[in-house]
């Protein structure tokens, strides 16, 4: 990989900015004192200093921001940096006289390149399909996006995927946009968010000329690809839907790809207008659901990889086990072992320690469920004792409640291996395993009574 530049830190500051706030989970407020006013300064060898702008000649202030942000802050720059760039860097922090790129990161686009700064500062490096890990949660989202990203405008449009927050919406968008980019140079591709597509028309229309609204209309006219994430934002906004409108029509009659998402399925809209409706729905529109056991480790697996952290696997499968419905707070427990471990690189993260390091994340009192407690509502459910499940009978009133426990000792104690449960249900081995846990799967699809026995079950243990 060549050496990375400055010019390349520079133009991904707002992104490596975004990644510390987030990772890192900082407050509105620390971020706006202490990361916003941040400018990259120089980069010599593997030195990469950051400029904090000063206000007073102060040097007893100076010296104290430079060790705080040091103290505070040096090593999340080095993770997110070393994430995006696959680089280490020594971060040194300065306080510069008047911040020459501040004038710069300020200025407002002027309006021909209005489109033009969405297409290149908005995407981030790290989302790639090379990086998005497919799950059954997401494998249909997951196509749909290969596939109208390899042949935009031809085959689904638009294309909406929704989901909840940090189910991947947003990674996926931003890969559609870079494979766009990437393969098809010729191509105009913008991501933005409904929040900045609000904020253009704002601006537009606070000019209150029929110019700049024309403008406006015809904004979207070399526009090949054009996605924007969290469109919900813009429900219910009148004027903002009518913009909308507008572009969406266009670039549709003439075969530009549109790709939306939203934090909920469209029928979901209580007051979104009826032709806006039609049209999000008129192309394919693809949900991501809540990622199971295993998809949520290989997430984890992958970023420890990618990120070059080593986390113990007791931990992983830990984390993996609490954290079930936000790929964001996955990930967010992970960096914060990984945080934890560079400021104590003397100490081994026990799952003690996990424990109360990730005290934000997962309450450690929380119940966990135990296999005894799933055989127990199973035989419960079937009329059984427990001790026929757990046995090696095989009459037939058995067998099938055993699979079913099987199903669910799969499903909610992830971090059982194949191995444990067999030895808990009678010595079974892990093939005779999967096997019951395929079939069960299968079953659900196929026969109402099992799923609807199942979410029965999974009600009451959850309970
Ligand atoms: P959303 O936009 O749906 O709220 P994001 O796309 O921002 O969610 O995802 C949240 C975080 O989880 C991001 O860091 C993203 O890279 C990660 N993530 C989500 N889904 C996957 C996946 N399938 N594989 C790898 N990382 C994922
Ligand atoms: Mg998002």
């Amino acid at each position: 990989m060549p050496h990375v530049t400055l010019k390349e830190i520079t133009e991904q500051w707002p992104v490596i900015q975004a990644e510390v706030r987030e990772k890192f989970e900082l407050l509105d407020l620390t971020y706006s004192t202490w990361i916003a006013p941040l400018r990259p300064f120089s980069l010599k060898e593997k030195t990469f200093v950051i400029s904090f702008p000063n206000d007073s000649d102060n040097e007893d202030s100076a010296s104290f921001i430079t060790l705080h942000l040091t103290k505070k802050y040096s090593v999340c720059f080095q993770i997110v940096l070393e994430e995006l760039f696959h680089d280490s860097f020594e971060i040194v922090f300065t306080i510069a006289p008047e911040n020459r790129d501040h004038v710069l990161f300020k200025k407002q686009p002027e309006e021909k390149d209005l489109l033009s700064s969405y297409s290149t500062t908005k995407l981030n490096p790290r989302y790639t399909f090379d990086e998005f890990v497919v799950g059954k949660n997401n494998q249909y989202a997951h196509a749909a996006a290969i596939s109208v990203a390899d042949k935009p405008g031809m085959e689904f449009n638009p294309l909406l995927i929704y989901g909840g927050p940090g189910l991947g919406k947003t990674h996926l968008m931003n890969s559609i946009a870079s494979y766009i980019k990437n393969n098809y140079p010729e191509k105009n591709v913008i991501y933005m968010t409904s929040e900045d597509f609000t904020n253009q028309i704002v601006t537009t229309l606070q000019k209150r000329n029929q110019d700049s609204i024309n403008y406006h209309r015809n904004l979207y006219r070399d526009v090949d690809a054009l996605l924007i994430d969290d469109i919900q934002f813009i429900i219910g906004k009148e004027s903002t839907e009518d913009f909308f409108f507008h572009a969406f029509n266009y670039l549709y009659e003439n075969k530009k790809q549109i790709v939306l998402s939203s934090d909920r399925p469209p029928k979901d809209y209580a007051n979104l207008e009826e032709r806006l409706r039609s049209r999000f729905t008129s192309g394919l529109t693809v949900g991501i659901s809540f990622p199971d056991y295993e998809t949520r480790m290989a997430i984890l697996e992958r970023k420890e990889a990618t990120s070059g952290y080593s986390v113990d696997n007791e931990i992983l499968r830990y984390i993996a086990n609490h954290i079930k419905s936000n790929i964001r707070d996955l990930e967010g427990a992970l960096n914060k072992i990984h945080f934890y471990s560079r400021l104590h690189p003397n100490t081994t993260i026990t799952p003690e320690i996990a424990k109360s390091v990730l005290i934000d994340y997962i309450n450690p009192d929380e119940d966990t469920l135990t296999p005894e407690q799933i055989v127990n509502a199973v035989a419960d459910h079937f009329g059984i004792r427990p001790q026929d499940i757990t046995s090696k009978k095989q009459n037939r009133d058995v067998v099938y409640p055993r699979q079913i426990t099987i199903y669910l000792l799969r499903l909610l104690l992830g971090d059982l291996t194949l191995q444990k449960i067999g030895e808990f249900v009678g010595g079974k081995d892990h093939t005779t395993i999967s096997y019951s846990y395929e079939r069960i799967s299968k079953m659900i699809s196929s026969d109402e009574s099992v799923r609807s026995t199942v979410e029965l079950l999974k009600k009451k243990l959850k309970n």
